[in-house]
């Protein structure tokens, strides 16, 4: 019932739009109220903030049906909101801060950013330099963030920085940031081959200034906080690399009844037959392995090793899955007539954002004991 009632609500919300929005390169803010009406974006908060209290197999399917919309811009959008800057201010925050901060985030009134990336500094979380001094009661903080979701519009920043810059990952902590604060300044909104519905900016702090009463959790030990936050984002990465995998199959097989070559639909050519056999295989077992760690999320038991390997997978096969069906699109496949010229754009952020490729394997490897 609660997949139904998304997938209406994503046909009803975004799909007409869409197209338009990424046209613009811009969605309207009032998407993220109408988020919140339909209660999409607290489905795993507290009810007395408005949210839903709902285990995580709601967020899962969620984050599959958003994928409907064919428009990942808008969805990351919608995500970085529900499931990627909150976590922390609800599993930290204190009743005040999720009083001023979450319930309004969870009813779409302010819009919240996650502020982690820096121009030099994005794998390597440990070495951001932007940074909180303590004065009084105040923090007092100066710095930049780059790559910024939500960044032009944010009321909030779930903002990461260093409150001891000589201590490394210990030096980390994380704040909640009003953006109407003084010294604040959204710089340039960034150009992207995909994603082109949600706005992406770079951020700078001159000597901005709030209470310290807006720190999340302990002070240094942002670190830690932030690399639990990851496995929420990683594993949304994952789920939607693999509804959208799929998605981009289903729209090519349709694509393939009708297109006619040498006298019959495409899709009866038996490579392509096979080739879509061992797409939709591969699919099956990165979504079994996606959903085994969601699993273990959802128990609140260690799956570090699960998500890195979900995202790791899921990520790399989808652009492999939207690279085939473009190819499968002929010339098609290049013009944005089709939904899959945008897929195979969106798709190519999923193993550089959150966490690359490569760090999964770090991570994993890691683990393994290589
Ligand atoms: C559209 C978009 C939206 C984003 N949204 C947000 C957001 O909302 N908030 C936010 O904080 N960030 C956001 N990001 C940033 C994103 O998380 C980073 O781009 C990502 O973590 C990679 O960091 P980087 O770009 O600095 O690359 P780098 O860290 O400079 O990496 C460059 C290359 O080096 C490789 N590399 C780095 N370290 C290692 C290693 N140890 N071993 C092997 N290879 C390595 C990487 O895999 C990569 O291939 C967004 C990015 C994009 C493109």
């Amino acid at each position: 019932m609660f997949r139904k009632s998304v997938r209406a609500w994503v046909e009803r919300e975004l799909t007409p739009y869409v197209d338009a929005w990424e046209e613009e390169e811009i969605f309207p803010r009032e998407v993220f109220k109408k988020a919140g009406d339909e209660g999409l974006l607290g489905l795993k908060y507290s009810k007395d903030l408005g949210g839903a209290e709902l285990d995580y197999w709601f967020t899962v399917v969620f984050a599959e049906e958003l994928v409907r919309s064919r428009c990942a811009g808008v969805n990351m959008a919608l995500m970085v909101q529900s499931d990627m800057a909150t976590p922390v201010i609800h599993d930290l925050g204190t009743k005040e801060q999720r009083d001023e901060f979450l319930a309004p985030i969870i009813r779409g009134e302010k819009i919240v950013a996650l502020g982690v990336s820096e121009p030099g500094a994005g794998s390597d979380v440990a070495s951001i330099r932007t940074v909180a001094r303590k004065d009084g009661g105040d923090y007092v903080i100066s710095g930049s963030k780059t790559w910024i979701t939500n960044g032009t519009r944010a009321d909030v920043i779930t903002l990461v920085l260093k409150t001891d810059p000589d201590a490394g990952h210990a030096g980390v902590s994380i704040v909640l940031f009003p953006t109407d604060t003084k010294g604040f300044a959204v710089g340039k909104k960034l150009k992207k081959i995909g994603n082109k519905s949600s706005d992406t900016a770079e951020l700078s702090f001159d000597n901005c200034r709030i209470p310290r009463r807006y720190l999340l959790g302990e002070e240094g030990a942002g670190f830690y906080y932030l690399m639990q936050n990851f496995q929420g984002e990683r594993l949304i990465a994952a789920i939607a690399a693999c509804a959208a995998g799929q998605l981009c199959i289903e729209d090519a097989v349709k694509y393939g009844n009708e297109r006619q070559a040498f006298g019959k639909p495409i899709i009866k050519f038996q490579t392509w037959r096979h080739t879509f056999a061992d797409l939709v295989t591969e699919l099956e077992a990165a979504r079994r392995l996606t959903y085994f760690a969601a699993d273990l999320f959802n128990r609140k038991l260690p799956s570090v090793r699960e998500v890195s390997m979900a995202k790791l997978l899921a990520g790399e096969l989808a652009n492999r899955v939207a690279d085939r069906c473009l190819q499968f699109h002929g010339g098609y496949g290049y013009v944005d007539e089709f939904h899959i010229s945008r897929a195979w754009r969106d798709l190519r952020l999923i193993t550089i954002g959150g966490g690359t490729s490569e760090v999964m394997r770090e991570i994993i490897s890691k683990l393994e004991g290589y």
